[in-house]
């Protein structure tokens, strides 16, 4: 009988702690729970289905987010770039309904250290060392896409999960940090998939074509804007077969796997920015796996 009356005393203080209606909170998530640096990760909160706006913020930086599939939820995706210092960080979220009430909340989401793998190449000096002409052209490359990646489309173009451009395996992992003749060269910022010339290369989610062109390192290229400050890129094509400014869905035919540019065999390089985050491709199919239906 103590007993009883103990934990109905319990329940009483507990039920007074919480607001009266749980519908009045803002609930949030991450997929995956613990993430580590070059990871995608998606961010889910539930609510009220009457927020007008929603955001999260994630070192110092707005995030969008938007309604999911079922009513009142909403979700985002974060990008956590390779070189980011591994701790705990605390992500905010603010959302408004259509009264004007505010609803806040937060999570603490701990990056753990990747364990990217080194490889030492040595290579002759000329296919290493490029002349002063070819270095202002990769200058101007590196420029030009720099800020391509700086944009921000405001509208929301991907959806539901992000597929595999290709079937084929990976045969250079994300991440690897290349020291080319005892220089430290930059870490590779996507995965290499195995595929043979001509095969078809498909879009990992809806978009805009926001480039085409044969540039000096990636050789024939494709990036897709998916809004949101969310880039795909696919490399060493040997054919393009959209235009600047298509838009497309998932599953779309882009070109065909091939060896142009700096590439030793066909095979796809396939490249994703998250707002200037360089994130694992695969880690995005993964935290974006369970919108299948
Ligand atoms: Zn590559």
């Amino acid at each position: 009988m103590r007993l009883y009356s103990l934990s109905f005393i319990t329940v009483l203080l507990f039920s007074t702690a919480v607001p009266a209606n749980a519908e009045k909170t803002l609930r949030v998530e991450t997929l995956p729970g613990v993430v580590k640096q070059g990871d995608a990760c998606f961010v889910r909160a539930s609510g009220p289905a009457s927020l007008t706006s929603i955001y999260g913020e994630f070192q110092g930086e707005r995030f969008p987010m938007a309604s999911g599939v079922q009513n009142g939820t909403y979700e985002g995706l974060l990008g956590i770039d390779l070189n980011i210092r591994p701790a705990a960080y605390e992500i905010k979220f603010l959302a408004t309904d259509g009264e004007g009430k505010v609803y806040r909340s937060g999570l603490w989401l701990k990056v753990k250290r990747a364990d990217f793998k080194t490889q030492r190449l040595s290579l002759p000096s000329p296919m290493v060392d490029l002349d002063a002409e070819t270095l202002e052209r990769v200058d101007r490359e590196e420029k030009r896409l720099k800020a391509l990646f700086q944009g921000f489309r405001e509208e929301r173009l991907w959806g539901g999960p992000f597929v595999r451009p290709v079937p084929g395996e990976v045969t250079t992992g994300f991440g690897l940090r290349r020291i080319i003749n005892g220089q430290p060269r930059s870490p590779h910022t996507g995965v290499d998939l195995r595929g043979e010339k001509g095969t078809p290369v498909w879009a990992c989610n809806s978009g805009v074509v926001a480039l085409v062109d044969q540039l000096f390192f990636s050789g024939k290229s494709v990036i897709l804007d998916h809004g949101w400050g969310l880039y795909s890129m696919y490399f060493h094509l040997s054919e393009t077969l959209v235009g600047e400014g298509d838009r497309v869905r998932t599953g779309a035919m882009l070109g065909r796997v091939g060896s142009t540019g700096r590439s030793t065999r066909p095979h796809l390089h396939w490249a994703i920015r998250i707002r200037g985050a360089r994130v694992d491709p695969l880690s995005l199919v993964k935290s974006t796996e369970h919108l299948r239906e």
